[in-house]
């Protein structure tokens, strides 16, 4: 048994027995570990109040070989986006983050990579305005793909490698990219994406984060980006289920348009 600590980003927490949590955090070195956070739910504990969704924590814990869940000895509390909290849309849109980390990360894995971009997103997510959150979590999904090597393609056809001259394009979920008009038979199933939309993704991938909130998606094109990356990510989340964050912000969208006049 070997104590091992390291900075995390609390993912999920749930109540485990009468007085525990079990808490799932993604840290810098280890990547995503289950922790049992013995006792934190005892009035006296001061665990519990760092040991929330979204926090940014020290975690030290003994580590067992083989084991799905690790006992939690002591836990810092680090950086706090305070501002996330303030605003229902911000905090959908960081819930979605970790709870996408959390069904697509399956276990320990070098975690640097994805820790400083998860981190990177919470930052901005909390330092952006409210507006810009959709267009972050887009970019946060592209690169998250990106790490493991199957970010999808938006400049040049899957099929031939050309950039597509013609005004609509189609997006293949499962290759993970576009394909030109002579091309398109590979994937009966793949979607249009007007050529406009494709090089707006090429913009939200490249663009520095807080430059963002300059790209003003409206309309057809926002609304193809939201079916294209969704379908991307259907077809990677294996049960195929739809994030609950997203059904979370759906909701929220609703209840602002049927109050505007
Ligand atoms: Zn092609």
């Amino acid at each position: 048994m070997a104590i091992r600590s390291s900075e995390a980003i609390v993912l999920n927490r749930i109540p485990l027995g009468d007085t525990s949590l079990l808490v799932t955090v993604y840290a810098r070195a280890f990547g995503k570990v289950k922790l049992v956070a013995r006792g934190a739910r005892r009035p006296k504990s001061r665990m519990a109040s760092s040991l929330q969704p979204l926090r940014v924590i020290t975690v030290s814990f003994n580590h067992r070989e083989n084991r799905e869940l690790q006992n939690l000895s002591k836990v810092e509390a680090g950086p706090y986006f305070r501002r996330i909290g303030e605003d229902l849309t911000k905090v959908g849109y960081a819930s979605a983050v970790c709870e996408l980390v959390n069904r697509l990360v399956l276990g320990e894995e070098p975690g640097e990579q994805l820790f400083g971009l998860i981190f990177r997103t919470l930052e901005a997510i909390d330092q952006l305005s409210a507006d810009a959150c959709e267009m972050l979590f887009w970019r946060f999904q592209i690169e998250f793909a990106d790490v493991y090597g199957t970010g999808p393609e938006f400049s040049a056809c899957l099929g031939c490698g050309e950039r597509p001259e013609e005004a609509t394009v189609r997006f293949s979920p499962s290759l993970g990219g576009i394909l030109c008009r002579d091309c398109q038979a590979q994937d009966g199933e793949a979607m249009q994406l007007s050529l406009g939309t494709t090089r707006l993704l090429s913009r939200v991938r490249e663009m520095p984060l807080e430059h963002l909130p300059r790209l003003k998606p409206v309309g057809m094109s926002r609304r193809e980006i939201q079916r294209a990356i969704r379908a991307f990510y259907l077809y990677q989340l294996d049960d195929g289920r739809e994030l609950k964050s997203l059904k979370f912000l759906e909701s929220i969208e609703e209840d602002g348009q049927e109050r505007k006049p």
